[in-house]
C-alpha cells in the first residue's frame, strides 16, 4: 500500500520501507462506530437536560443591566470578535495546509532527513509543527490581548504574557512528544491493529491529564496559598460540610497578576479536594456573593462533574483515535500529505490536521453539555443557600465585571459559551424562586434608568 512518490526522499527507516500487512481498517471502523454510539448514549442519558423542571422565563438583559453596562459589554465583544474569528480561521487554514497538501512534508523533510533515529525525528517534527501553529495564532492572540488590556480585563505586562505563551508552548510540546512517541511505538509494533492500543492509551491519557493538570500544570501559571483563618474560611468550610462535600483546604490563587476576572473552582477528589478562589474575588465581592460562587462549585463536586467530564472526554478520545487510524491509513490522504505510511514522521502533519478538525467539531457539543451542567450547579447553589436575591446580584456582578456577551448570536453561543449567559442564569434564578415559593428578586434596574 506504500505509495512511494519521489525517489529522492532518501534515507527512510527500515520499518517505513517494508510494505507490511494491510491495516485493519474494518476493525477500526467498527470500533469507531461502537464507541461513538456509546458516547452519544452516555451524553444523552447523563446530561441534565432540564436542570430546573418548570423553568421557562426568557432571558432579558435590560432587567438587571444598565444601558451603560450593556453598551460596554457589546463594544468589548465586538472588538474581540475579529481576532477571535480570524485566529480560528488562520489556525485551521495552517494545519489543513500542512496536513492535506505536500507542503507539510516539504517543510518536515529537511528536519527529519538528517536525524537517523525515529524518536528524534518525531521530536523534530513536533517542535516544528508546535512552533509553526503557535506562530500562526500569535498575531491574533496579541490582538485579543490588546483588547483585553484596553478594557482593563488584563493586568498582565507583555513580558509576563509572552512568558505564559512560552510556558504553554512548552507544556504543549511535552504532551505532543509523549503522545507521538506512544503512537509511533504502537504503529511500529502492531502495524495492523495499533488503533486498539492507541484508543486505550487515549482513554488513559485524557484521564491522567485531567487529574494531573491541577497538580502539575496549574502551579506553572499561578501560585496558591491557604486562605488564612477568618470568618470567610470558616463559613466556606462549614457550608461544604453542610453540603456533605468533604473539602481539605480553601486556597487563594494569585490571579490578579494576570486578570481582573472573577472565578473560583473546586479541584481534586476525596480528602485532597480543595476550594480555589481567585484573589480578585476576595478584594471585590461581598462575602454572601463569594459564598454563592463557592456553593456553585460545591454543586460540581457533589455531582462529580469533573470525574464525569473526564470519563466522557476519555471515551471521546478513544472514539477519536479510531477515526484517526482510518485517516492515517487512508492511502489517498497519506499521498496528499506527502507521507509514505503512518510510521513516516511526516504523517504527523496529517494527524495534527485530523485532530484539529475533530476537536473543532467536538467543541460545540462539549459546550452544549457543559451549559446544562453549569445550570445544574447554579440550581445546587440556590438549593444550598436559598438566597436568590444574592444569586441575581452575584450573576449580574460576574457578567458585568467579566464583560460577558449578554446576548451572543447562535454561532458565538455554540462556539464559545461553556456557561449559560448571565441573563439566562438570572432568569433561571427567578424561576427557582417562583418554584420554591421564595420572594422572586425584583429587577436590579428600572427600565428608565440610564
Ligand atoms: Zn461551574
Amino acid at each position: 500500500m506504500s505509495a512511494r512518490r519521489t525517489a529522492g526522499t532518501a534515507v527512510v527507516a527500515e520499518a517505513e520501507e517494508r510494505p507490511g500487512p494491510a491495516p485493519d481498517r474494518r476493525g477500526a471502523a467498527i470500533a469507531a462506530v461502537v464507541l461513538c454510539a456509546l458516547l452519544v448514549v452516555v451524553i444523552l442519558v447523563t446530561t441534565p437536560w432540564h436542570p430546573l423542571p418548570g423553568a421557562g422565563r426568557p432571558a432579558d438583559p435590560a432587567l438587571d443591566f444598565t444601558r451603560a453596562q450593556i453598551g460596554r459589554g457589546d463594544a468589548f465583544n465586538r472588538a474581540l470578535d475579529p481576532p477571535a474569528y480570524a485566529g480560528l480561521a488562520a489556525g485551521l487554514l495552517v494545519v489543513l495546509l500542512l496536513g492535506l497538501t505536500p507542503l507539510g512534508a516539504r517543510l518536515l523533510g529537511p528536519v527529519t532527513r538528517p536525524l537517523r533515529r525515529w524518536p528524534l525525528r518525531l521530536v523534530g517534527v513536533a517542535v516544528v509543527l508546535a512552533v509553526l501553529t503557535r506562530l500562526a495564532g500569535l498575531p491574533f492572540d496579541v490582538w485579543s490581548q490588546t483588547v483585553l488590556r484596553r478594557y482593563g480585563l488584563s493586568t498582565e505586562h507583555w513580558g509576563g504574557w509572552f512568558t505564559d505563551q512560552l510556558t504553554s508552548l512548552g507544556v504543549t510540546l511535552v504532551i505532543w512528544i509523549v503522545v507521538l512517541l506512544g503512537v509511533h511505538l504502537l504503529v511500529r509494533r502492531f502495524p495492523r491493529r495499533w488503533w486498539a492500543g492507541a484508543a486505550a492509551g487515549g482513554f488513559v491519557l485524557v484521564a491522567a491529564a485531567s487529574f494531573g493538570y491541577p497538580v502539575l500544570v496549574e502551579p506553572l501559571f499561578n501560585s496558591f496559598h491557604s486562605m488564612p483563618a477568618g470568618p470567610l474560611r470558616t463559613d466556606l468550610l462549614a457550608m461544604a460540610r453542610r453540603d456533605g462535600v468533604p473539602v481539605g483546604d480553601v486556597l487563594v490563587a494569585d490571579a490578579s497578576k494576570r486578570t481582573t476576572e472573577l472565578n473560583a473552582y473546586v479541584s481534586g477528589f476525596g480528602s485532597t479536594r480543595r476550594i480555589v478562589v481567585y484573589d480578585t474575588l476576595l478584594t471585590s465581592e461581598p462575602r454572601a456573593e463569594i459564598e454563592l460562587i463557592v456553593a456553585h462549585e460545591l454543586g460540581h463536586a457533589k455531582r462529580d462533574d469533573v470525574l464525569h467530564g473526564t470519563l466522557v472526554g476519555a471515551l471521546g478520545a478513544a472514539a477519536g483515535v479510531c477515526v484517526l487510524f482510518l485517516v492515517l491509513t487512508s492511502p489517498r490522504l497519506l499521498r496528499r500529505a506527502g507521507a509514505d505510511s503512518p510510521a513516516d514522521p511526516r504523517s504527523v502533519a496529517l494527524l495534527l490536521a485530523a485532530v484539529t478538525v475533530l476537536l473543532q467539531v467536538a467543541g460545540p457539543v462539549e459546550n452544549l453539555v457543559s451549559r446544562r451542567i453549569e445550570a445544574r450547579a447554579d440550581m445546587h447553589a440556590l438549593d444550598l443557600t436559598r438566597d436568590p436575591e444574592t444569586y441575581v446580584r452575584m450573576q449580574r456582578s460576574l457578567s458585568a465585571r467579566n464583560l460577558d456577551d449578554l446576548s451572543p448570536n447562535g454561532l458565538e453561543y455554540a462556539l464559545w459559551n461553556s456557561h449559560p449567559t448571565g441573563p439566562q442564569r438570572i432568569a433561571m434564578g427567578r424561576d427557582w424562586a417562583r418554584l420554591h415559593h421564595v420572594p422572586v428578586p425584583a429587577p436590579l434596574v428600572n427600565s428608565t434608568s440610564p
